[in-house]
C-alpha cells in the first residue's frame, strides 16, 4: 500500500537529509584530518630545519658541541616532541629521550627529502619526519617526532559532537518538513472539499483560486475551466433534450388532433383523404426531424461514420442544383448553377457533402418568395474549393445571423413563414463542413437575400 503524499514527502525529505548530513560529516571529518596532518607536518618540517641549522653550525666543532646544542634545541621544543640524530653508520649521536619501542624498527632514513610516517612509539601514536642532513662533511640521519594524541583527541571530540547533534538535527528537520508539507498541502484539501460539493445539480459552483501564481492556482483554474466546459455541455444537452421533446410533441399532437377530429363524426371519403394526407405529411416531417436528431446525437457521441475518399465536387453540385430546381419550380423560383471547366477534387464523403448542399439549397428555396432566384457557384481557389449559394429571399436579420447555426434556432420570420423547419439543418451542415476541415459562412441582411459560402480544402494531389 502506498503511503499518503504528506508521509511520502516527509520520508523523502528525511532520506535527503540523512544523505546530506552524512556527506557533511564525512567531508568535515576528512577536512579536519587533513588539516591536522598538515599542521603536524609543518611543525615537523620546522623542527627538522632548526636541527639542520644546528648541525651545519656545530658539526665542524665536534660531536660534543653537536650534542650540547641539540640538547638545548630539543629542550626548547614544546610537549613531547622527540629528536634522534645518528651518524651515517646509524650510531646514535643524540636522542632526546629513549623510545620504549625499538627505534631501529623504523624504516631507514634515506635522502635529504623529508619523509613522513605515522607509527606507534613509546606506546603512543607519533607522526615521524625523517631526512639526512649533510653538514661539516658528515652525513646525519635525523628523525623528529610529535605525538598525535592531542590531535586525535580533538578529532574524537569533533566526531562525538557530529554523532550527537546530527541525528537530532535530522529528526528535528524532518519534523519541520512534516509540518511544512502539511501546510503546503492544506490548500489541496480545501480544493478537495469544495470539489466534493460540486455535482450535476450545482455545476455553477467554482473552486476558490489562490492568490499566489503557483501550481495550486493553476490546478484550481484548470479545474474551474473543466467545470465550465462540463457545465456548458450539460446545459447544451439539457437544452437539446428539452427542445427535441418539444419539437417532437408538436407533430404528434397534430397527428392526434387530426385523427380525433376526423373520428368525431362520419366524413366523406374526400375529407378522410385530406385528413390522412395531412397526417402523412406531418409523419414525414417527424421522421425527418428524428433523422436529424439522430444525426446530431451520433455527431455528439463521435459515432458517425463517414467514408472519406477523393471526389469531384462538380457532379454533386450539379445534381443538387437539379433537385433544387424541381423543388423550386413549384414556387416559380429559378435555380442556376455555374461550374468550372475541370474537376474540383476534395477528400470527402459523397453522401454527407450532398446532404450539406441540400440543406443549404432547400433553405434557399424555403426562404425565397415566389419568382425569386437561386444561384449555385462552384469554384476552385488557391488550395480550396468554394461553393456559393446565393438567393434573393427574405434574408436574415443582424440579430439572428450569429445564431442560425445553433441547434433549434429559427429566426422569427422563418417561424411565421415556414412552420415545417426544425432549426437543425444548419447545425448539421456546419458539423459536416467541420468534419471535412472546411468553413461555412453566411452574408445576409433582412429583405435582400442571403449568400452561404462553403470552403473545403482541396485533396492533396498524389
Ligand atoms: P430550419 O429548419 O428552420 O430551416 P436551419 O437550421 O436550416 O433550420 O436554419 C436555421 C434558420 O436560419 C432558419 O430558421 C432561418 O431563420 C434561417 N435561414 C437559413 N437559411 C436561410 C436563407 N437562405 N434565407 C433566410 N433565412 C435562412
Amino acid at each position: 500500500m502506498k503511503l499518503p503524499l504528506r508521509a511520502r514527502i516527509t520520508a523523502w525529505y528525511f532520506a535527503v537529509l540523512v544523505v546530506a548530513f552524512a556527506s557533511f560529516a564525512w567531508i568535515s571529518d576528512l577536512g579536519f584530518r587533513r588539516s591536522i596532518e598538515q599542521t603536524v607536518n609543518d611543525a615537523l618540517r620546522a623542527n627538522l630545519e632548526s636541527v639542520q641549522s644546528v648541525l651545519v653550525r656545530t658539526a665542524p666543532k665536534g660531536a660534543a658541541e653537536v650534542r650540547a646544542e641539540l640538547y638545548e634545541l630539543a629542550g626548547l621544543w614544546a610537549g613531547a616532541a622527540l629528536l634522534e640524530v645518528s651518524d651515517a653508520s646509524d650510531k646514535i649521536i643524540f636522542q632526546s629521550r629513549p623510545f620504549a619501542k625499538p627505534y631501529r624498527s623504523l624504516p631507514p632514513v634515506q635522502g635529504t627529502e623529508v619523509t613522513f610516517l605515522t607509527t606507534n612509539l613509546d606506546f603512543l601514536q607519533y607522526r615521524v619526519a625523517m631526512r639526512t642532513v649533510e653538514a661539516g662533511g658528515q652525513s646525519f640521519r635525523v628523525r623528529a617526532a610529535i605525538p598525535t594524541e592531542p590531535f586525535d583527541l580533538a578529532l574524537d571530540r569533533f566526531r562525538l559532537i557530529l554523532k550527537e547533534t546530527l541525528p537530532f538535527l535530522v529528526v528535528l528537520a524532518s519534523l519541520a518538513g512534516y509540518w511544512l508539507s502539511g501546510r503546503a498541502l492544506a490548500p489541496v484539501n480545501e480544493i478537495i472539499k469544495t470539489a466534493r460539493g460540486i455535482g450535476v445539480q450545482n455545476l455553477s459552483g467554482r473552486l476558490a483560486v489562490p492568490p499566489a501564481n503557483d501550481e495550486l492556482r493553476r490546478l484550481s483554474e484548470t479545474l474551474n475551466d473543466m467545470l465550465g466546459r462540463i457545465e456548458a455541455s450539460v446545459k447544451r444537452i439539457t437544452q437539446f433534450t428539452a427542445d427535441a421533446s418539444h419539437d417532437l410533441r408538436t407533430p404528434v399532437a397534430l397527428i392526434r388532433a387530426n385523427a380525433e377530429l376526423a373520428l368525431r363524426r362520419s366524413r366523406t371519403e374526400q375529407e378522410y383523404r385530406e385528413t390522412l394526407s395531412r397526417i402523412l405529411t406531418t409523419s414525414e416531417e417527424t421522421t425527418h426531424l428524428i433523422e436529424n436528431l439522430l444525426t446530431l446525437a451520433r455527431a455528439d457521441a463521435g459515432a458517425a461514420e463517414l467514408q472519406f475518399r477523393d471526389m469531384d465536387l462538380a457532379p454533386h453540385v450539379e445534381k443538387i442544383a437539379e433537385e433544387a430546381g424541381i423543388l423550386a419550380a413549384a414556387k416559380g423560383i429559378q435555380v442556376m448553377s455555374e461550374l468550372p471547366a475541370g474537376s474540383v477534387l476534395v477528400s470527402g464523403d459523397c453522401a454527407a457533402i450532398e446532404r450539406l448542399l441540400l440543406i443549404v439549397v432547400e433553405n434557399a428555396v424555403k426562404y425565397t418568395p415566389v419568382g425569386g432566384r437561386i444561384q449555385m457557384n462552384l469554384s476552385n481557389g488557391s488550395g480550396s474549393a468554394r461553393i456559393e449559394i446565393r438567393d434573393s429571399g427574405i434574408g436574415i436579420s443582424e440579430k439572428d445571423l450569429p445564431h442560425i447555426f445553433e441547434r433549434f434556432y429559427r429566426a422569427d420570420q422563418a417561424r411565421s413563414r415556414e412552420p415545417g423547419g426544425s432549426g437543425l439543418g444548419l447545425a448539421i451542415a456546419q458539423w459536416i463542413v467541420e468534419l471535412h476541415g472546411g468553413t461555412i459562412e453566411v452574408q445576409s441582411s433582412l429583405g435582400s437575400g442571403s449568400v452561404f459560402r462553403i470552403t473545403l480544402p482541396v485533396a492533396a494531389k498524389s
